[in-house]
């Protein structure tokens, strides 16, 4: 270990870049997850090039620091959490588009670009970029690429890594690795590309990246449909999975999150139903396919089903749904949970969700991306005191073991992070445990990235 300091490193970087104000490096502490424990970083550091991201992680392995990288902070499971002495490295800053390129279909962007301005980027040519998480307006690209980041549109168009072909990473030692490149197609190497996509920034810092972006629908059709019971919307979430439609958006509100978002905004949801399924076509045959899905919800008994050509109808549909985990955030100390079954067995899953939210005592609030089997039933703990922890801790882990029971994951979108460090061990074995260390070992060998992060 060398002799050097923060001081080092401010002198090396730019003015400004390091900052200690106590008050500044607060609001830098922790991501949204609730329960989970932050430490006191001694800085935040806010590079503007891949050059002073490099200089600074190479500082870092020198001086054994620990790093945590950080977007936008709306991780749900605290893996941007800082940890005593550590450094937070932001990289808002380092938020330009660099090139647009329609005819390759390409966008190469900096890490801390925000989700939304990619497709409000390419937009002018006529393309979009795919994943869409709720979060989509304020969190990174970076964030997205380390938690690969999922969303409404993934059940057609995939999950992050699916629209990404190249990236730019700084690895512990502060050298930088160029992975994958601007061809839809690149087998030279191993993948190093998506090794890093989901490694929830224990294993570099990513810098840039090219993603892939896609052309707009030329014509979208939404749905809805309220259900009486539970066993009824998982009856025509059934349907629409036999019907061979690939819906573009597929997507649940249950009792416990319809009634939030009615309390937050009047939207005239059924405050009754035990469940609202939301669901998208596009493409040219998007009428036509809409009407199947409407189908299907009707001969599983649907109360109501109604569809829409109509784009400010159909974003009001999409708007309740847009909605659910903040409003419900907002109303109190809440625990969005993340696990993710095979889709035929969302109906298992919802089942077991009501009987723990009635065995613990605590409201579960579920929403989902039910058409990836990806639900998010979000706990709403009575207040901040230690026994609402205990419920809610208890509540989340008999809800993972449900999803594993059910050949699932304990997470589908949101990460490991520090939430979740338990739970890997009942998902994965020891083999893959090994493999995933040996990897870590190699990549980051002082352990300095987010360490105990990810896997
Ligand atoms: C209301 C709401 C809705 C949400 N909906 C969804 C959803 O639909 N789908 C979904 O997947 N998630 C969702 N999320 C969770 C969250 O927004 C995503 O995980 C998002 O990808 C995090 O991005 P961020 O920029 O905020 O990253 P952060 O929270 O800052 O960081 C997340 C993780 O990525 C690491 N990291 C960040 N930037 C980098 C980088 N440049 N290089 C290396 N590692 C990095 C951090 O260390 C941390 O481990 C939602 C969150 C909220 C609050």
């Amino acid at each position: 270990m060398s002799g050097e300091s923060l001081v080092d490193l401010i002198a090396e970087l730019p003015s400004g870049a390091v900052v200690c104000d106590l008050d500044v490096v607060g609001g830098y502490r922790s991501d949204m997850a609730s329960l989970v424990p932050a430490g006191q970083p001694i800085a935040v550091v806010r590079p503007t090039t891949t050059e002073e991201v490099s200089r600074t992680l190479a500082w870092a392995s020198r001086t054994g620091t620990v790093v945590i990288p950080r977007g936008a902070g709306t991780g749900l499971s605290g893996g941007a959490n800082a940890r005593d002495g550590c450094i937070v490295l932001s990289l808002e800053r380092m938020s330009a588009i660099r090139r647009v390129d329609p005819r390759n279909h390409t966008v190469v962007v900096e890490a801390g670009v925000v989700n939304a301005e990619v497709t409000r980027a390419v937009g002018e040519f006529g393309l979009f970029y795919p994943p869409d998480p709720g979060s989509f307006e304020v969190s990174t690209i970076g964030g997205n690429l380390a938690t690969n980041a999922g969303g409404m549109r993934c059940v057609k168009y995939g999950v992050t890594r699916q629209s990404v072909l190249g990236l730019e990473v700084v690895l512990a030692d502060g050298r930088v690795l160029c992975a994958g490149g601007q061809t839809m197609k690149n087998v030279a190497g191993l993948d190093l590309t998506q090794l890093m996509i989901g490694s929830e920034g224990a294993l570099g810092v990513i810098t840039s990246a090219t993603l892939r972006v896609r052309p707009q629908p030329a014509a979208t059709a939404t749905f809805v449909a309220s259900f009486d019971t539970l066993a009824q919307g998982s009856e025509a979430l059934e349907g629409i999975f036999a019907s061979q439609v690939t819906p573009s958006v597929l997507e649940i509100l249950d009792r416990h999150t319809i009634n939030a978002v009615e309390d937050h905004q009047r939207m005239d949801l059924d405050r009754d139903a035990a469940l609202l399924v939301i669901g998208q076509t596009d493409g040219p045959e998007a009428g036509a396919e809409i009407e199947r899905l409407v189908g299907a919800c009707e001969v599983a008994g649907a109360s109501v089903a109604v569809s829409t050509t109509d784009p400010a109808e159909a974003h009001l549909f999409m708007q309740a749904r847009r909605l659910a985990g903040w409003v419900v955030m907002e109303a109190g100390p809440t625990v969005i949970e993340d696990v993710a079954v095979p889709r035929t067995r969302v109906g298992e899953l919802l089942a077991h969700v009501d009987t723990i939210s009635r065995e613990v005592g605590i409201p579960i609030a579920t929403v989902g991306h039910a058409g990836d089997g990806n639900l998010h039933p979000m706990l709403r703990l009575p207040d901040h005191s230690g026994e609402s922890r205990r419920l809610g801790l208890d509540a989340a882990d008999r809800i993972c073991a449900a999803a594993i029971s059910l050949d699932g994951t304990i997470t589908g979108e949101h990460g490991i992070g520090e939430l979740k460090r338990e739970h890997l061990h009942h998902q994965l074995d020891t083999v893959s445990l090994d493999v995933q260390s040996a990897i870590k070992a190699a990549l980051d060998p002082s352990g300095i990235l987010n360490p105990g992060r990810g896997f």
